[in-house]
């Protein structure tokens, strides 16, 4: 199946406690697609960076075999910019600074190639612009929601418009008790259902993430307890690629499906972690990829 990814491709500041790093590499749809592109070969990217952002960078992720001809590049303008500082725990951060250049004035351009995808992960971004991408399509299978407390805070209006076009919505836990007003996760996604999607994600970082499906049905992930976490940033768009990825390879959107790209979402989750930035997402091989999703049912099964 086809699969369009819509978000930002971004220069990141980083500091966690292991380090810092002036600027590298970032964006939801970057990690998203580099880790889809792990489970598929059909996947196609729509974004946006300015004239700074170098046509080698952008050939590193074709040689990943993401289809680029969706990222639009504004020569005379700046490529967004993020800057997060991880504190000690590494489970919260504080956002530093956000430079929307090139996003500012941005209307996604679809490419016709990309508008029969089967399925769209709309990353992380501005909601208004995931509508704009959502619509230029023509009605995609299976539509996939990343979102986060910013747009809950500052343009509800609009995150509620688009969460009544979601099929599935991948959100952390604060972020749920922040958008329904309910402080008990279960009466959360009943809460968030109402909004829109059938289903429904919630992450609880090191605690694992939760699905919610339709009749009341629930599914738990856990999350691999790693040693090193060097950088968690890129994690939960890693884990939003794994999941399509692997609803993309199999073509099928049961609900025990969605079972196995759960599982599949939180091993991308646990390799992104493991370096700064999108650098492991971007040497890891499928054999390392399978030997992390075997450790993932070693540590959840009894005999
Ligand atoms: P995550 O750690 O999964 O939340 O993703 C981090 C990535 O999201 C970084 O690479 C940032 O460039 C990008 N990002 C940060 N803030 C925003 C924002 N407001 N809208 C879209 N992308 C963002």
């Amino acid at each position: 199946m086809s699969l369009l990814i819509v978000g930002t491709v971004a220069f990141d500041g980083l500091e966690t406690p292991f380090g810092v790093r002036e600027k590298i590499l970032g964006g939801s749809a970057l990690y998203g697609s580099l880790s889809a592109a792990l489970y598929t070969d059909d996947v196609q990217l729509v974004s946006v960076v300015g004239g700074d952002f170098l046509a080698s960078d952008i050939q590193l992720m074709a040689d990943k075999g993401i289809n680029v001809d969706g990222l639009e590049v504004i020569a005379d303008q700046k490529t967004f910019f993020w800057k997060g500082k991880y504190h000690t725990d590494m489970n919260s951060r504080d956002t530093i600074e956000t430079q929307l250049n090139v996003l500012e004035n941005f209307v996604p351009k679809v490419p016709e190639s990309a508008k029969s995808c089967d399925i769209v992960l709309l990353c992380n971004l501005v909601p208004a612009i995931q509508m704009m991408a959502l619509k230029a399509m023509n009605k995609p299978s299976l539509v996939v929601l990343d979102t986060m407390n910013l747009w809950i805070d500052n343009t509800l209006e609009d995150l509620l418009a688009i969460l009544r076009e979601v099929d599935v919505l991948t959100i952390n836990d604060e972020e749920a008790r922040l958008l329904s007003g309910e402080h008990n996760l279960v009466k959360a996604a009943e809460g968030i259902k109402a909004m829109g999607p059938s289903v429904l994600i919630i992450k609880k970082g090191e605690h694992g993430a939760l699905l919610f499906g339709p009749e009341g049905r629930i599914f738990f992930a856990p999350a691999l307890p790693l040693a090193d976490v060097v950088d968690p940033t890129g994690a939960g768009d890693c884990f939003a690629g794994g999941f399509v990825g692997h609803l993309a390879q199999t073509n099928d959107f049961s609900f025990d499906n969605m079972k196995r790209a759960l599982m599949e979402a939180a091993t991308m989750g646990s390799i992104a972690v493991e370096a700064f930035g999108p650098e492991r997402i971007f040497e890891v091989t499928h054999e390392e990829v399978r030997a992390r999703r075997a450790l993932f049912t070693d540590l959840a099964q009894v005999n």
